[in-house]
């Protein structure tokens, strides 16, 4: 199909300074750390943006006793009015700098402007105003009378969204009257970066946030940290179980929003063309690496190569490439090392017999690409249709009765998310039920907003983010502090 061409719209970088380096942001100060620093990189062009300090366990105990000083002399002490104070000055503050914000986390990313813009940015923001209005409700909330915060939370972060993971952990740990040590993913430290730098404008007490830089083993020690209250954990199911083995025994509390495999089922009245529209978001989003994305579509059998049809035809007039340039829908992948994984599952699709088709577009020669791509002929024993890809690839599945479809969708060890697209209000309610998914989108998905709880069943982890059950994951009930 013919798509006609726009002139390039790149959004400009001269909004965001990036430092040549970055320490550690502990007590509310930039400290060196004492590890070996790392780069971070732009995946669209490989170009060097940084270099990142590496927290040892000493960087990370000087974190958590900072984060201990400032709950027990300051954040605790101050009264919910105050602490909700600082949350809508830090929500404001990203709003103002929200164009900084979005073209960092492009460039540090590889996402679209796009989505930062409209999306990442704004819903983080929205993060902060919610919880900032919760700060002095809390005996409100539902959640008993008597309740106070964990203390100190360690919080560690994946780099599919990292402003908004951030804001996802920080907000709720903050408005309950924790303090936080909040570990960025590796490869997108940066959106943290400026977060810090924003907690300072806000004048926010020293140590009620800091946050430490590293890969695993930086995780590992806040994890292993003794002074340590509540772990909360996003990021693949293989890391949550090691973390739920390393605290089974002690004191520590967790939640853990691990990875997903969801099903968006499509039935032969739903409304076609919307439904094409929801499969697309729902997939191939922030280039599918999302992990309620809807990488498994379960067609209803009569509908299939229609709905198929209609697909290939819209993902042809998909735009790959500059993630800058505001036109842009499909932007660059994370990392060369979730490149790989995703060739190689996608490989592995076609060595098990399913059908491969993708977009043919022309890749971009430097950076991390892969092109929308789709598998039909699946069936639930393929690699695709069991592991989570997290990359833009949908495996195309069908079912001929509702019974069939909602066998097929809880046919995985996760249960995160699930999409499902009819015409009968009846029948979402029963397949609602019916699903083992923490979050069922009706005639939509990819729908977040802070009020909603958001969180897994089985593999996909446990405890909830949003809402008043996200907040409880903040509190506890029962004694005194
Ligand atoms: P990961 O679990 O390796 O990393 C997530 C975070 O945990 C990073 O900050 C990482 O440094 C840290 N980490 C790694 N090892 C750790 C350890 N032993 N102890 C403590 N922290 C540790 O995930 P990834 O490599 O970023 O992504 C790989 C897979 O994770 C994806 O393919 C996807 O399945 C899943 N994932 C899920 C989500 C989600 O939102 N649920 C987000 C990103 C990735
Ligand atoms: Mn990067």
């Amino acid at each position: 199909m013919p798509t006609f061409e726009y002139a390039p719209a790149p959004e400009s970088r001269a909004v965001v300074t990036i430092e040549d380096s970055y320490g550690l942001f502990i007590g509310g100060e930039w400290t060196p750390g004492h590890g070996t620093p790392f780069a971070t990189i732009n995946p669209a062009t490989g170009e060097h943006l940084s270099t990142v300090a590496e927290a040892t366990t000493d960087d990370v105990d000087a974190a958590v006793r900072a984060a201990r000083t400032a709950y027990t002399r300051v954040w605790s002490r101050m009264s919910g009015t105050d602490r909700g104070k600082y949350l809508f000055r830090i929500a404001r503050i990203m709003q103002e700098r929200a164009r900084e914000l979005a073209v960092l986390e492009t460039i540090d990313n590889g996402k679209p402007i796009k989505e930062t813009r409209d999306f990442d940015v704004p819903t983080a923001a929205a993060h902060f105003f919610y919880h900032a209005g919760w700060a002095d409700k809390l005996e409100y909330a539902g959640l008993g009378s008597d309740i106070r915060p964990h203390g100190v939370v360690g919080q560690i972060i994946p780099w599919n969204f990292p402003l908004l993971m951030l804001a996802w952990k920080i907000a709720p740990a903050l408005a309950a009257g924790n303090t936080v040590v909040l570990k960025p993913a590796e490869t997108t430290p940066l959106a943290a970066m400026l977060f810090a730098e924003i907690c300072q404008q806000a004048d926010l007490p020293p140590g009620v946030v800091n946050i430490v830089t590293g890969a695993g083993a930086t995780g590992q020690s806040i994890v292993d940290h003794p002074g340590i209250d509540k772990i909360a954990f996003t990021g693949s199911t293989a890391v949550g179980k090691m973390i739920a083995r390393s605290i089974a025994g002690t004191e520590k509390k967790a939640t853990l929003e691990l990875g997903g495999k969801a099903a968006n089922i499509i039935f032969d009245d739903a409304p076609i063309d919307q439904a094409v529209e929801g499969i697309v978001g729902g997939i191939f989003f922030n280039q599918g690496q999302v992990c309620c994305a809807g990488s498994r579509l379960l067609v209803q059998e009569n509908i299939v190569d229609d709905v198929v049809r209609r697909l290939k035809r819209r993902l042809e007039t998909l735009r790959l490439g500059d993630p800058l340039d505001k036109n842009t829908d499909v932007g660059a992948i994370n990392s060369a090392e979730q490149l790989a994984r995703i060739t190689e599952l996608t490989e592995a699709g076609v060595a098990e017999g399913a059908e491969r088709w993708d977009t043919g577009c022309p890749l971009p020669k430097n950076g991390f690409w892969f092109r929308p791509t789709l598998f039909t002929g699946v069936s639930q024993s393929h690699r695709i249709a069991q592991e989570e890809i997290f990359g833009p690839v949908l495996s195309v599945l069908t079912f001929r009765t509702p019974g069939e479809a909602v066998a097929k969708a809880n046919n995985t060890p996760y249960g995160l998310s699930a999409g499902v697209w009819t015409e009968k209000g009846s029948r979402i309610l029963w397949i609602a039920d019916q699903l083992r998914a923490g979050v069922v989108w009706a005639n939509t998905f990819n729908q977040f907003d802070p009020t909603s709880p958001f969180g897994g069943y089985k593999e996909s982890g446990y405890g909830r983010e949003g809402g008043r059950q996200g907040l409880a994951a903040y509190v506890r009930s029962g004694g005194v502090a």
